[in-house]
């Protein structure tokens, strides 16, 4: 979630953007020296560590309508999952896969049903990174949060949130270029903002309408079955309910 700086929204010039740390930046940098704030230049190195050990990357309409416009939607199914954060904030995230199994590693005894958490694997690269060609595989079609990396806008102030990104720093970002990128890393506020007030009400909607299926199909079952199927079924419930609980 965009941190709220408390701070007074300055007049800047387009190009002068401060570098401010991100919250969790502060609390690391605790008990350092405060380091003088500087304007922000940025040029992106290619160096893939917002690609590795980001955690989830949030997804927006935004990326939806993307992707649906340009017909790769479904593609993207298998990563897609929702993640409630410890603080209850609901994400659309990009899921990191689990690891696959190493060599000789005996996975008979796994679950056939289980799934990892998501919080196992939060520290897993994205899943659309290819680590053999240091590549992302839908550059063309990256999310949002990606684009605007490592720069992000809380409804005031625009903040780093990363700043050991290599590319915080390197000249040769244009004008025209820095106004793109606050720009997006607004619509990323606003977005993240829009899909974080839609899930909680669509997750609950569907829920709902999922229950009301089953209930329906459970209830067409039931009216097809025979006297003897139904007692059986009976049999069945008034055993598992005389069983004492464990
Ligand atoms: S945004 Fe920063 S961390 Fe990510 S690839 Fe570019 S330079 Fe590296
Ligand atoms: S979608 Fe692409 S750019 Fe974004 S984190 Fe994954 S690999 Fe990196």
């Amino acid at each position: 979630m965009p941190k709220k700086d408390k701070e007074p929204q300055k007049s800047k010039k387009d190009e002068e953007v401060e570098i401010k740390p991100s919250e969790s930046e502060k609390s690391e940098e605790k008990g350092k020296e405060e380091e003088p704030k500087t304007k922000f230049t940025f040029k992106c190195t290619r160096c893939d560590k917002c690609c590795l050990e980001r955690g989830p990357i949030p997804i927006t309409f935004w990326d939806l309508e993307l992707w649906a416009r340009n017909g790769v939607i479904a593609n993207f199914m298998p990563y897609l999952d929702i993640y409630q954060k410890p603080d209850g904030v609901m994400d659309l995230i990009l899921k990191p896969l689990p690891p696959p199994p190493e060599e000789g590693e005996d996975t008979s005894k796994n679950e056939p049903f289980s799934i990892t958490p998501i919080e196992d694997l939060l520290e897993i690269k994205c899943p659309l990174y290819n680590q053999n060609d240091k590549k992302c595989l839908v550059y063309e079609n990256r999310p949002l949060s990606c684009r605007v990396y490592p720069l992000e806008f809380d409804g005031k102030n625009f903040s780093i949130v990363d700043v050991d990104c290599p590319g915080v720093g390197e000249k040769g970002m244009t004008k025209e270029e820095l106004k793109e990128m606050r720009e997006s890393a607004k619509t990323m506020y606003y977005e993240l903002t829009r899909i974080r007030i839609s899930l909680p009400i669509l997750n609950q909607m569907i829920s709902q309408k999922v229950m009301m299926d089953l209930m329906k199909q459970n209830l067409e079952v039931m009216s097809k079955m025979t006297d003897e199927d139904r007692a059986k079924l009976d049999e069945i419930f008034k055993k598992s309910s005389d069983k004492p609980p464990e």
